[in-house]
């Protein structure tokens, strides 16, 4: 990075960030600034232009946000950032993002404005005055052309993700949208390339910027062995499980990102029978020392930790390091597998790699000029045989007990009456002993992974010259697959919330995921009208959960959630799997409701 203080910036309260922030920050479980956050906050604030070289996963959304919203004056109504971000998507993570980081600011307004997403919300919006604007470019310059976007009071332009919007075909409209902008406003510019038109923007438009880049030349040792799975297909917890079951480990090291999922992890590792504790830095001293020695002799056999609670720590029973979640950088990821090969022995680092984190490893790659194999989680058979041989161990440790001649006795009654062989009346024992952590795992396929922001969504809003204005029409037309399971049939169904009770996307997968219990991800297209909405959801769900969605309220109001027919024969709607187009939909997984229940941003 050109600033070397970053290294030593070991809180966020040293970045001089407001109270409410910092407190924001520690529920969400932050413990320390990334090295981006750590460059970039501190020149943010002091009102300098950044160029930051860096990608998805490093915390750039809170580099930026976090100085944007402590230099924002609560009662100046009218924008003073604007983030601009290339897909609907990343704006609306980005916007959630903001809202998190600013849960301890009373009165604080962000309003993400998108393509595809109705004008009269956004007016609506714009008009009740508002702090931040998140938006993709074509529509912002829409808003900007109507001068329904009043950016004289703009302080800070954040262009998010500028390679991306150039690959979309954005500079046109970002540069028009940069022309619009006050001349003393401060730009910050992240791209994870610098492309030569990304860098005569940055030429022309940024005033002796900060240039922030992670640099770091760190090597990682030749005895450990380095493999990543990509998420896909199972989610983390049931892969991490398996994982666990199939390999030959000594002690484990589980490393996440923040202090509040480490207990989480801890938590649910228990629950599936496995000897884990939390390591982290609310814990004091004490209890982290004995945490340590319990790995150390062995009472325990994995801890679960954050990088700071980690650092330094030397155990050598340590015979693998899995990264549940992807370090924020390169540095980081060579700290966190050290932490296994010591004292000249071998070690094992696994790291989970989500698709849009593939750029992530690709960097590691680099910088530690090593090769991180693919690998795939173990199979059912593998699980199986491993299970077996366990459970055949236990029996065959127990072959010579104390009461043996009284059970010989038993299991001989046994044969006797029942007229069967020894060997039955084992198989019917060993079946019950093993009746609560079944051997045979079930066959139907885990859950899958709620899909992350993809390096390539396909609901991009195109670029100007190719949109269309978007028709307001009710549409009782097929309901649309999902983009990431287009194989799930989907039905429309329609709800008696609507514009006029200002509702957004996000509330309503929100309301119907939680009540439902049903995952964001399968929650498909949402178009709202005025009066009503229409949201599609997998085909033939039960009529028990229809009822509960009936009921469930949405801004005050009840859903009355019910199947749409079509108006021609009044036959309910056939599903389809017509192909997506560009709409409405708001990110799934992460709404806002689950946010900030959660308290997680981002
Ligand atoms: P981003 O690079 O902005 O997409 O952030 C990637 C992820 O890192 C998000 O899930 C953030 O919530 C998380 N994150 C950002 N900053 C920190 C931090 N200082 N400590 C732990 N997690 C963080």
């Amino acid at each position: 990075m050109s600033d070397s203080k970053q290294d030593s910036v070991e809180s966020f309260a040293e970045l001089d960030l407001p109270n409410s922030l910092l407190k924001v920050l520690n529920e969400v479980g932050y413990e320390r600034p990334t090295p981006i956050q750590a460059a970039t906050i501190p020149a943010l604030k002091n009102g300098e232009d950044v160029l930051g070289m860096a990608q998805t996963g490093t915390g750039k959304t809170a580099a930026f946000a976090l100085p944007i919203l402590a230099n924002i004056d609560i009662k100046q109504r009218k924008p003073q950032a604007l983030v601009l971000c290339p897909t609907r998507e990343l704006a609306l993570q980005v916007s959630e993002a903001f809202q998190a980081y600013a849960a301890g600011i009373p009165n604080f307004h962000v309003l993400p404005i998108y393509g595809g997403h109705d004008m009269r919300t956004q007016l609506r919006g714009l008009q009740r005055g508002v702090h931040v604007i998140i938006g993709t470019p074509g529509r912002l310059l829409d808003h900007l052309e109507r001068r329904s976007l009043d950016l004289s009071a703009l302080k800070t332009l954040v262009l998010d993700e500028a390679d991306e919007m150039l690959r979309m075909g954005f500079n046109e409209d970002v540069e028009a949208i940069l022309q619009k902008t006050p001349g003393d406003r401060q730009i910050a510019l992240f791209s994870a390339t610098m492309p030569p038109p990304i860098r005569r923007v940055a030429d022309t438009y940024l005033k002796k910027p900060k240039v922030i880049r992670i640099e770091s030349a760190a090597m990682t040792s030749d005895n450990i062995e380095q493999h990543y799975w990509l998420v896909a297909g199972t989610n983390k917890l049931d892969a991490l499980t398996r994982i666990l079951e199939v390999e030959d480990f000594d002690g484990m090291i589980i490393f996440v990102r923040t202090k509040t999922a480490t207990v989480d992890l801890a938590e649910k590792l228990n629950a599936r029978g496995f000897s884990a504790a939390a390591l982290n830095g609310d814990m004091n001293q004490t209890l982290r020392q004995r945490t340590v020695d319990q790995l150390k002799n062995a009472q325990l056999d994995m801890i679960i930790a954050t990088d700071v609670a980690a650092r330094g720590l030397d155990v050598e029973r340590i015979s693998h390091v899995l990264n549940f979640d992807i370090p924020y950088d390169d540095e980081a990821y060579v700290h966190r597998i050290g932490r296994t090969g010591r004292a000249g022995r071998k070690g094992k680092a696994i790291l989970f790699v989500a698709p849009r984190e593939r750029r992530m490893l690709r960097s590691i790659e680099k910088t530690t000029r090593q090769k991180i194999t693919q690998m795939e989680l173990p199979t059912r058979i593998e699980l199986i045989d491993k299970r077996a041989s366990a459970f055949k161990a236990s029996i065959a440790s127990s072959l010579d007990n104390e009461h043996k001649t009284f059970f010989q006795r038993i299991v001989a009654e046994v044969c006797h009456e029942n007229e069967t062989s020894a060997e039955e009346v084992a198989a019917a024992l060993a079946y019950l002993l093993q009746k609560d952590r079944p051997i045979l795992p079930p066959k139907n396929k885990p859950k899958p992974e709620k899909p992350e922001k993809t390096e390539k969504p396909n609901n991009y809003e195109s670029p100007r010259k190719e949109r269309k204005a978007s028709k307001d029409i009710p549409n009782l037309g097929d309901a649309m697959p999902l983009r990431d399971y287009p194989e799930i049939v989907m039905e429309r169904f329609k709800i008696m919330v609507g514009h006029n009770d200002q509702v957004t996307p996000g509330e309503i997968v929100g309301a119907i995921a939680n009540e439902a219990d049903i995952d964001g991800c399968y929650i498909g297209h949402i178009k709202i009208y005025e009066n009503h909405s229409t949201v599609d959801l997998p085909a033939g769900m039960p009529d028990e959960l229809l009822a509960v969605l009936k009921k469930t309220r949405v801004r005050q109001r009840a859903i009355k959630l019910e199947r749409m027919v079509k108006q021609q024969d009044g036959k309910a709607e056939k599903p389809s799997r017509s192909k997506p187009r560009a709409e409405s939909r708001s990110k799934p997984a992460k709404t806002a409701r689950k946010t900030s229940t959660k308290k997680k941003p981002k």
